[in-house]
Order: C-alpha cells, then structure tokens, then sequence
C-alpha cells in the first residue's frame, strides 16, 4: 500500500513520534491530540479498516490490547483510558489503515458524540 501514510510512517519514510514498537505493531504520538495523552497503535501489516478483520488477521488486534494494556500501567494511566476505533467516513475515520486511538488525562464524556 504505497499510499497509505501510515505505512509511510511504520518504514520511517514520514517522521512520527514512536511510542513503542514490536514486530507486529507500532505506537506514536497523534500530530494532533485531543487529550494530553493521545497516541495510535497500529498494525505493520495494512489492514484498512476495522470490518475487514477477519479469522486470518485478527491475532494482531489482540496483540495491539495486549500493548495498550502494557502503555497504559508505563504511562500510568491508572486515572483511566479510552481505547477508539473509528470505522468509515461517517464515523470519523481519515486514516484508511486500522489504528487504534489511546487518551487519557482529561474526563471522556459518554455516550460519545
Ligand atoms: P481517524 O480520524 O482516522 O480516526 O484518526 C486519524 C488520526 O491520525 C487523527 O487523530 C490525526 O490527527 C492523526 N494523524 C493524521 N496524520 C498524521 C501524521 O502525519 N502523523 C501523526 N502522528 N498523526 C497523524
Ligand atoms: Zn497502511
């Protein structure tokens, strides 16, 4: 997927803010956050969007809670975390390759807008 950014990011050809890194995913801060904790972790295999998760690529979201689980007690963020996944257009998503918002630092309100 030349065109994705979020590939262009995992090979390093667009500089990001690396959070963490494994062979499987990849975690930096969001350009833009919207909570002072604001980072996406993202698979290194594309996968555009959440409903094309299937039986045969699916370990690798379990593995992206496993290391959203592991950021949340380094980060202490023992206050709370939201965990997003925005699916299509007309839930807000912009980045066409599977990634998985973490916030924390400020109150979320729910049900979310
Ligand atoms: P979405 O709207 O698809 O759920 O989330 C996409 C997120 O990617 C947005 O929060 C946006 O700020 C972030 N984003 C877009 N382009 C870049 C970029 O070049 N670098 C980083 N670090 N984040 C980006
Ligand atoms: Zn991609």
């Amino acid at each position: 997927m030349n065109d994705c950014l979020f590939c262009k990011i995992i090979k390093g050809d667009i500089p990001s803010d690396k959070v963490y890194e494994d062979e499987l995913c990849y975690a930096f801060k969001d350009i833009a956050p919207t909570a002072p904790t604001h980072i996406l972790v993202i698979p290194k295999e594309h996968i555009s969007k959440l409903d094309e998760v299937t039986p045969d690529n699916s370990a690798v979201i379990a593995h992206i809670y496993e290391v959203i689980a592991k950021l949340a007690k380094e980060l202490d963020l023992k206050d709370g975390f939201r965990v997003v996944t925005n699916c299509g257009e007309s839930a807000g998503q912009s980045v066409f390759h599977i990634h998985f918002h973490l916030l924390a630092g400020r109150p979320f309100a729910w049900p979310a807008g």
